[in-house]
């Protein structure tokens, strides 16, 4: 089975090809005009996307090896993510699927973000059903129970921002440029983690909140900042180290929780904030540490890409899960 799939949901123009669970291409286009901004401006993402589906398409298929005739269906993300950027890769996926004759498969990308973790790797073990994913991206932080690969339950979620906006908003207070998550965890890993100290939020069972964590530390920064103007300069390494620190402790106390609540202790971790080098320490450290079983996927699957959409499109397929074209894209979808 030879599926193409396709993500477009916020800023990056992605393409895969897969033969069955095995990832032939995975190309991704990142889109850099945001960088300037702060953050991602929707109106541009869409424009961006325009622009880079047809390369990347080529590109994947082309780096397979693939004729698009040999396609035996075509996946696309439904959503979660913005809308303007999802039409560009459903509209494209769509008109494909048509003019092939070939099935479509609509995918959600949190699900995706999950299901990476069977996509074959060597060196890579899948998890087995049951186990608890730990999906932490820009725009979400959930706890999910996965029985099958079609049967998920939210067990908590963020009750205000995703753990990727943590980092980035953090980052933006540090005054480094957008996307912040990737330089907080370079910075760490030359700090200390216990030089400062934040509370971490009460939240009751597996929910999470970290816009009390962002407020707490941006008073802290403007207070530092007065009595020493060069605070953040001086000691950039070390507030990156205790930010990240917190937040990894904030993550492992509800995974704690999670792993006596369902007495699951298989975890895998999954989505952009998975690819920071001290989550994925930690989540390591606990196999040790709690007798846990824990899966981390490849670096190139953590943050957006299209390789994890085709590895659910290709459960979807043995399934006959197939789509018409009056599916529709939608920026907020449940599993
Ligand atoms: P969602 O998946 O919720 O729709 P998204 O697709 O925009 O959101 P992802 O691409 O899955 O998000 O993840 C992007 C987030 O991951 C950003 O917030 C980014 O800062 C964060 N991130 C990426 N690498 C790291 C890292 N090494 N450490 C911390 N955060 C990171
Ligand atoms: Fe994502």
């Amino acid at each position: 089975v030879f599926i193409l799939a396709i993500e477009s949901s916020c800023d990056d123009t992605a393409a895969a090809v897969l033969c069955n669970d095995q990832v032939l291409s995975n190309v991704v286009a990142n889109q850099l005009v945001h960088t300037q901004y702060g953050g991602v401006v929707p109106e541009l993402a869409s424009r961006a996307h325009q622009l880079n589906i047809v390369p990347v398409v080529d590109a994947a298929l082309q780096k397979a090896g693939i004729h698009k005739e040999q396609l035996s269906a075509i996946a696309f993300t439904q959503g979660p993510g913005l809308m303007g950027s999802l039409l560009v890769g459903s509209s494209f996926a769509k008109s494909l699927a048509l003019a092939l004759q070939i099935p479509l498969l609509a995918v959600n990308h949190m699900h995706a973000h999950i299901l990476a973790h069977f996509i074959a790797e060597e060196g890579f073990k899948k998890p087995t059903f049951p186990f608890l994913a730990l999906t932490i991206s820009g725009g979400h932080t959930q706890i999910v129970r996965v029985d099958s690969y079609f049967d998920l339950t939210i067990l908590g979620q963020t009750t205000d921002d995703a753990v990727g906006e943590a980092f980035d908003k953090s980052a933006k207070i540090l005054g480094l440029p957008y996307p912040g998550g990737p330089l907080v965890d370079k910075y760490a890993q030359l700090g200390n983690p216990k030089a400062y100290k934040f509370t971490k939020p009460k939240v009751p069972g597996l929910d999470f909140s970290f816009s009390g964590l962002k407020t707490a530390i941006l008073y802290f920064i403007q207070k530092q900042k007065l009595l020493d103007p060069n605070f953040v300069t001086e000691n950039r390494n070390d507030i990156c180290a205790s930010i990240q620190h917190t937040i990894i402790a904030i993550l492992m106390d509800k995974l704690k929780l999670a792993v006596t609540e369902t007495g699951i202790k298989q975890i895998a971790i999954g989505g952009g904030v998975s690819a920071n080098s001290g989550i994925r320490k930690a989540v390591k450290e606990a196999e040790i540490k709690y007798g846990w079983q824990t899966f981390v996927p490849k670096f190139e699957y953590t943050t957006d890409n299209a390789a994890m959409i085709g590895i659910v499109g290709y459960q979807k397929y043995l399934l006959e899960k197939f789509e018409t074209a009056s599916v529709v894209s939608k920026a907020r979808i449940q599993f």
